[in-house]
């Protein structure tokens, strides 16, 4: 992804053109060779990525948006009694009756890109570049899904002795309850849902407050593709509808991203009552995201990787840089390069195709994040301008005196540094696994020796050596952590879809 494309390589494929600026990889949408962009350097001739927009989708997510949001939901236990009537049903429809309404909802994914990008845009102010790769990853997410369940779902015969027959039933579990962030309002949200349904599950499905439009879109676009009304139903609200959701005993699985926090309460409510089943849940929460990178590491490539890891989507990804951690003796020259390259950066509105760094995603977002850079002002390494109206967070380089003075996680574009010893990598993995989550880490260097040393030591669901630590493909990088992480299996990997299942083994003797 970091290769140098010529002109007539970006016109041929503009798709890897974006790769090559830190976007995702989904190659699901083709895209016309229509582009406008402008390259930029800095003054050490460092390349930040070039831009690369399509005018009609530049007018198409700048059109007023049009869509209601949906009205919140009063009647969570409605919604489930609903869901529960159309299982048996749903559940009988053969695997590949779902699986090609799944394939379905791609088609229709790509046939509705610019409509879904323009909500994306203005209600979730995701940059161009975000939103295209938003709409992809959905349509991966349901493409993969529906091969992953042609291949693995059903029955399967195993074996025994003679006289004896064996089988594997993997099937639907009943209603799963599916919580989606608003960092990926489209792609999370269906990946999860349509993970719950080709596997033979009805879905209740609960957006983040702030993101109920897209939310709405893509239900409409599953029912357009085949999927009864009833087997997936919108339960758009705040965290009420959602623990109105989990405390409904008639709920058999989980699936949920967002905050450790939210995990946590959501696993106690699950528990609560003695008399409700045991279920699965599938937790992809926080982290607090280090890359560690030592003398030998390319400069220039460190800081586009650093800089597309900690501000792209305005930091607002749970794989994001939180920590970088350079060893001493480079520490003082990259950071130099670092901050220069922050000074490119382009801060405005998300549908503006200039825009690198857009607004955060809400007014309390906006207040945390800002209290918590101001109260670090003397340990300001760098910061940036930022336009003066709006929910623009400067992205910001914030000196720490040690691995351990960074204990959460800040949802945004603030970036912390501080310095390791040459011969301490594997204590500065231990000290970073110390903190108990787990989801994404970064190493660059060139010695082989520093890379096996942080795989086998780094205690992460997603590792990244050499390249950037966000922007997961489905399918490639199965994505979600451990500890504090979450709980697995990998959104996108070839296990997720069988913690949806109930396992039925029946034993005949012939
Ligand atoms: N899968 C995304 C990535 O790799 C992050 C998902 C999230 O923020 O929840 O960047």
């Amino acid at each position: 992804a970091d290769a140098r494309l010529s002109e007539a390589d970006i016109l041929a494929d503009p798709v890897a053109k974006i790769e090559s600026a830190g976007g995702t990889r989904h190659p699901s949408i083709p895209l016309p060779a229509e582009l406008f962009g402008a390259e930029r350097r800095n003054s050490r001739g460092l390349d930040l990525g070039d831009r690369v927009v399509l005018e009609d989708t530049r007018a198409a997510v700048n059109r007023p948006m049009t869509e209601p949001a949906p009205a919140p939901t009063v009647d969570v236990a409605a919604a489930v009694a609903r869901a529960r009537a159309a299982f048996p049903a749903w559940q009988t429809t053969s695997v590949e009756g779902r699986a090609a309404c799944l394939d379905r909802l791609a088609d229709l994914l790509e046939r509705d890109r610019d409509r879904l990008m323009a909500i994306c845009v203005q209600e979730a102010f995701k940059t161009i570049p975000d939103a295209i790769g938003e709409v992809r990853e959905a349509a991966d997410f349901c493409r993969y899904y529906a091969a992953r369940a042609r291949a693995t779902l059903g029955s399967v015969e195993l074996p025994g002795p003679t006289g004896e027959r064996n089988t594997l039933h993997l099937e639907g579990r009943g209603v799963w309850a599916t919580i989606a962030p608003w960092n990926f309002p489209l792609a999370i949200f269906l990946g999860q849902t349509v993970a719950a349904l080709v596997t033979g599950n009805t879905v209740v499905a609960k957006p983040a407050p702030q993101t109920p439009r897209i939310a709405a879109a893509a239900v409409a676009l599953a029912h357009e593709a085949g999927v009864p009304r009833d087997a997936l139903v919108l339960v758009p609200g705040g965290p009420e509808v959602g623990a109105a959701l989990v405390g409904d005993a008639r709920v058999q699985g989980v699936a949920f991203t967002g905050s450790t926090a939210t995990a946590r309460s959501i696993a106690r409510a699950l528990l609560a009552d003695d008399d409700r089943p045991i279920v699965p849940l599938i937790a992809e929460t926080g982290g607090i995201n280090a890359m560690i990178v030592d003398s030998t590491a390319l400069p220039e490539q460190v800081v586009a990787d650093v800089v597309t890891s900690a501000f792209r989507s305005a930091g607002q990804r749970c794989s994001a840089l939180r920590l970088l951690l350079v060893q001493e003796d480079i520490a003082e020259g990259l950071i130099e390069m670092l901050a220069g390259a922050m000074d490119l950066l382009t801060l405005g509105e998300a549908g503006d195709p200039r825009t690198d760094v857009g607004p955060v995603i809400d007014r309390a977002a906006y207040d945390r994040l800002m209290a918590y850079r101001e109260q670090a002002r003397a340990r300001w390494v760098k910061t940036v301008a930022a336009p003066a109206e709006g929910l623009f967070v400067p992205p910001t380089l914030i000196r720490l005196d040690s691995v351990e003075a960074l204990d959460r996680e800040w949802f945004g574009p603030l970036l912390h540094v501080a310095t390791w010893k040459a011969g301490a990598l594997e204590e500065t993995i231990a000290r970073v696994n110390a903190k108990g989550y787990g989801l994404t880490m970064g190493l660059h260097s060139r010695i082989a020796r520093a890379a096996e040393v942080t795989e086998a030591a780094a205690a992460v669901g997603n590792l990244y050596i050499n390249r950037s630590m966000i922007g997961a493909v489905v399918g490639s990088q199965p994505f979600g952590g451990e500890g504090l992480s979450g709980t697995g299996p990998k959104a996108g990997g070839p296990l997720y879809l069988y913690r949806f299942c109930a396992e039925r083994a029946v034993s005949v003797d012939t």
